[in-house]
């Protein structure tokens, strides 16, 4: 089996279409510009890793026919991150089996607030929420075996909210990066597809001066050359941008992500 990335949801925290917006891009006919909240399938060495589950999990489960994840990986405990995870014990019932997730202490300790339930041991067979196995993050970069695989992961913050970017070998998804530190940069030297967030063109903020909590389309674009990467897929798109429109002006070696995307690795 191909190492392969699919593009769960490419949207930012309220999807798009936005619930009561008649926005040009939330009524527009293009299907890239209908994103659902954003999380990623990555399939590598033949086994099957959920980087976040997003509230729109299930139907996203269901249209890609996802039928077995061997590891969860977190980014970050915001709702649009994890407000799937309910729906990962259809996956305890078809493995019979904890599913193992990744995760810092800090999501970990949002988590058990947020999900106080998931924390509780359960009996064999009874499995009455979502069964996972946490496996916790001690540091703020570094390299850790995750079934079977080594990942370098880094720490970034969005506002108070520490965020965990993923990567394995020459791929990584930093999500919800808005502040991060030149050490970063440095842990993904050399990574040749990236997958960064990024919410909203420039313009769009100088124009309301709303507080930033997302890198702009520009921005993204610079860490894109910092990191070096041959191709950057631009994930977490909000209904400020028409994928048509912003396509045609990206530069060589940078484009929008869309749900459904497959990228080969
Ligand atoms: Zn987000
Ligand atoms: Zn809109």
């Amino acid at each position: 089996m191909n190492n392969q990335f699919l593009f769960l949801g490419s949207g930012g925290s309220t999807g798009v279409p936005v619930i009561g917006c008649d926005c040009p891009v939330c009524t527009s006919k293009n299907p890239m510009d209908r994103r659902l909240r954003p999380s990623g399938l990555l399939k590598a060495q033949g086994k099957t890793f959920l980087i976040d589950v997003g509230p729109d999990f299930r139907q996203q489960a269901l249209k890609y026919q996802i039928r077995s994840i061997d590891g969860l990986l977190l980014t970050h405990s915001h709702f649009d991150h994890i407000g799937g995870l309910d729906d990962l014990r259809a996956f305890n019932f078809l493995q019979r089996q904890k599913i193992p997730c990744l995760l810092s202490i800090e999501t970990f300790d949002e988590l058990k607030l947020r999900y106080h339930y998931l924390m509780r041991e359960q009996k064999v067979g009874e499995t009455i929420c979502a069964d996972l196995d946490f496996h916790l993050l001690d540091h703020d970069f570094g390299a850790v075996e995750f079934q079977g695989l080594i990942w370098d992961f880094v720490s970034f913050y969005q506002g108070e909210m520490k965020v965990t970017g993923f990567r394995w070998k020459d791929f990584a998804f930093i999500s919800d990066i808005n502040e991060f530190t030149e050490e970063v940069c440095d842990a993904l030297a050399g990574v040749k597809t990236l997958v960064v967030s990024a919410a909203k063109p420039n313009e769009y903020l100088t124009a309301r001066g709303v507080s930033k909590r997302h890198l702009t389309i520009e921005e993204a674009i610079d860490f894109a050359k910092q990191i070096g990467a041959s191709q950057t897929w631009i994930t977490h798109i909000g209904h400020e941008i028409d994928h048509a429109v912003v396509t045609r002006e990206l530069p060589k070696g940078i484009s929008l992500a869309y749900d459904g995307l497959i990228i080969e690795l």
